[in-house]
């Protein structure tokens, strides 16, 4: 069976592993990201370079969103040279971003009324799940659409849930995020503590890796901050507006979310301190300056 032709804008950290999996999948396949030298990095895996999100639909069947938030996905929607102004009757978006539900409700209404259909497909997992094809996707929107793409979704991720009508699937992300936000932060304090009452890093994370609290995520995380390593794989500043998109949502449907806001305070200093590129883990190094520990590992950048 012949493959739709996939355009997909937005070769982030993300978004680049998932395009070049779609590629090796044999998919016709045309890119387009802001800053363009991302999008050259595909060529090789025989990807075409598209130099306007107009120029994406014109050539695809499919367009796939990768992008930082809200804002970014309208901008690549709108304008002369925007997705909008092209594309055919019927043509399908599908969002991958991490955006909450009202904004993927409001971008949907956007796009349905210029005769676009659109599905949102958040992800969980981060660059290595990414890399191998093996994240967890999260569907909103109509189940026979979903069912149409389900081939397409398999390329990307390996766990590919529908929860339901438009918004089911970005909620269910931004939930499940909120216990990521918490066990970045819990884990941060945790080694702050110990650290500043003279605790050794390592004896410390010889102990937590064997107790019942030491999710994946923990021992990943935990990794990085005994090397010192904050290079970004989630970047800070995306949990930052994911926790903000949480509140957002809370205050919107009356679901209390008091520890949330606390941790969205931390993220919003750090991001204020110019941690917004490093790695969500980096919270700590906040933490550890406000302790009067060392420096040196907590320096951005
Ligand atoms: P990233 O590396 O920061 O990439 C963001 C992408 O958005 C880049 O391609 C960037 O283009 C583009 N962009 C930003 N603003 C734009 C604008 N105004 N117009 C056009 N393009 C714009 O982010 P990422 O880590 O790949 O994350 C992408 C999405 O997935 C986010 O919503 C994030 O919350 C979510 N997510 C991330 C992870 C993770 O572990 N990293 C895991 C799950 C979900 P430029 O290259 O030109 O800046």
């Amino acid at each position: 069976m012949t493959k739709n032709r996939v355009g997909f804008i937005g070769l982030g950290l993300m978004g680049a592993p998932m395009a070049a999996n779609i590629a090796r999948a044999g998919y016709p396949l045309t890119v387009y990201n802001r800053s363009a030298d991302k999008a050259h990095g595909l060529s090789p895996l025989g990807a075409k370079v598209a130099e306007t999100p107009l120029q994406i639909a014109a050539q695809s069947d499919v367009v796939i969103t990768m992008l930082s938030d809200a804002p970014a996905v309208e901008q690549v929607l709108r304008g002369e040279e925007g997705l909008l102004a092209g594309g055919r009757d019927g043509e399908l978006l599908i969002d991958m971003s991490t955006v909450s539900p009202e904004q993927s409700r409001s971008i949907a209404i956007e796009i349905e009324s210029q005769g676009w259909r659109k599905l949102e497909a958040p992800v969980f997992g981060s660059t290595g799940p990414a890399r191998d094809g093996t994240l967890g996707i999260m569907v909103g929107g109509d189940e026979a659409l979903f069912q149409e793409q389900h081939e397409l979704l398999s390329v990307m991720g390996q766990d590919i849930f529908y929860m339901g009508p438009m918004g089911a699937g970005t909620l269910t992300k931004l939930a499940f995020n909120l216990m990521v936000a918490a066990q970045v932060a819990s884990l941060a304090e945790a080694m702050a503590l110990a650290t500043k009452g003279g605790v050794d890093p390592r004896q410390f994370s010889d102990v937590l890796v064997k107790t019942a609290v030491a999710s994946a995520l923990v021992k990943r995380k935990l990794g990085n901050l005994v090397e010192g390593d904050f290079s970004a794989a989630f970047p800070l500043k995306h949990m930052h507006k994911d926790l903000g998109l949480m509140i957002d949502t809370g205050h919107s449907i009356g679901a209390p979310l008091p520890a949330t806001g606390a941790i969205h305070e931390l993220f919003t200093a750090a991001t204020a301190r110019g941690r917004g590129d490093q790695d969500a883990i980096a919270i700590y190094c906040l933490l550890a300056e406000l302790a009067g520990l060392t420096p040196d590992t907590s320096s951005p950048h």
